[in-house]
């Protein structure tokens, strides 16, 4: 059977069917356990709340069908992106980062791996591939980019990177399963904040590893045993929840910002504006290559930061807040945050608010 988004998203809901009993609870039952009924030889059963917990396995059996890999759960996508990071690498070994991306991936890097002896480059995520990857270990991708959303062809830097010697890896948070699968595209590994649109409700961090590669997968997972870097099992049951309506909000967010964003391109408030999904942004033909879909960030040029301030604050129906992917439309200038982007570029996150009542939040704000 070829699997399509459709047909997994069709699946998801349906995947715990096969092990309840009669009688058993539709819904996924949380369980708050740190000891486990264990007389006699412990080998083969559950152990420690440490080592194992039956609601964290229910959500990586959700992201694992999603990817068509092995998920691990972790308690952010910081907690993902750093088992990654200090399960394989060692002193000796050379990093490369995108210079655009996530800003606490390269802090993170910066302030522990240096001093371990890990040397890190930087490269913008539109001109990755120039300059090989000879001598790298590790080369991390990110793509779209958050914030500017520049695009790097996954399959282009996996052959070369490979080629090189170098495992890749891709962080999926703007896009999510249904907007792109890096694995499919030759990455190694996926890393992913399921705090934004996994979750989607904005009321739990959460994060995730994925890869096809059994050595990697038991690596990250002694790095979480070892290191206690484990998820709550609440919040691993509210992922869970929020991964059955993931299509479903996904697809409402995609669609308001394609029709969205041809509007605010043509309105005399906005400069500029960067999304994957407009035919004339540097990004299209390669996100109509390696993307399903175009996704729900928008990236908004207004003429100065006082201009972009009052859009956000003044408009009815955006939260004026940091993280993205949220049932909420939400959006923030970056700069403030010391990204290198113009004072007036704003981050938007569409939501599932209906589209034109969205838009007409905007035109109000916009005026
Ligand atoms: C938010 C984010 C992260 C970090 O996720 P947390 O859950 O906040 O730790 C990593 N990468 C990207 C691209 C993100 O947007």
């Amino acid at each position: 059977m070829t699997e399509t988004p459709q047909s997994r998203a069709a699946r998801l809901a349906h995947l715990r069917r096969d092990e309840l009993a009669k009688g058993d609870p539709v819904p996924l039952p949380l369980t708050m356990a740190s000891m486990y009924h264990l007389p006699g030889d412990p080998t083969g059963f559950n152990q420690y709340g440490r080592f194992f917990n039956p609601t964290w396995s229910a959500v990586e059996k959700l992201l694992g069908h999603l990817e068509e890999a092995t998920a691990l759960a972790f308690p952010s996508g910081m907690a993902a992106i750093s088992a990654v990071f200090f399960a394989l690498l060692k002193s000796g070994d050379r990093i490369l980062l995108p210079s655009d991306g996530y800003y606490t991936t390269r802090v993170l890097a910066d302030r522990f791996l240096k001093s371990m002896g890990i040397a890190i480059d930087t490269r913008p995520t539109s001109s990755f591939l120039d300059g090989g990857f000879e001598s790298y270990r590790l080369v991390f991708v990110e793509t779209p980019s958050n914030p500017g959303l520049d695009i790097c062809d996954i399959a282009a830097v996996a052959g070369a990177a490979h080629a090189a010697g170098a495992l890749v890896v891709a962080d999926n948070t703007t896009m999510t399963p249904y907007g792109q699968r890096p694995l499919d595209l030759g990455a190694d590994i996926v890393v992913a904040a399921d705090t934004k649109a996994p979750n989607g409700h904005s009321d739990v961090l959460f994060g995730h590893v994925t890869s096809r590669n059994p050595e990697i997968v038991s690596a990250v997972a002694d790095w979480r045993k070892l290191s206690g870097a484990i998820p709550g099992p609440f919040e691993a049951w509210l992922v869970h929840r929020g991964l059955e309506t993931l299509e479903v909000r996904f697809d409402r967010m995609c669609n308001s910002a394609e029709v969205i964003v041809q509007r605010l391109k043509d309105h005399p408030a906005i400069d500029a504006v960067r999304f994957p999904g407009l035919p004339d942004d540097p990004s299209h033909n390669l996100a109509r290559m390696q993307m399903d879909r175009f996704g729900f960030l928008i990236g908004l040029t207004l003429e100065s930061e006082q201009a972009a301030e009052s859009f956000i604050n003044k408009c009815a129906l955006i939260q004026p807040a940091t993280s993205f992917g949220g049932v909420h439309s939400s959006a923030e200038r970056r700069a403030r945050w010391g990204d290198a982007v113009a004072p007036g570029y704003v981050r938007l996150s569409v939501g599932c608010e209906p589209a034109e009542e969205l838009w007409r939040a905007m035109q109000e704000a916009l005026a």
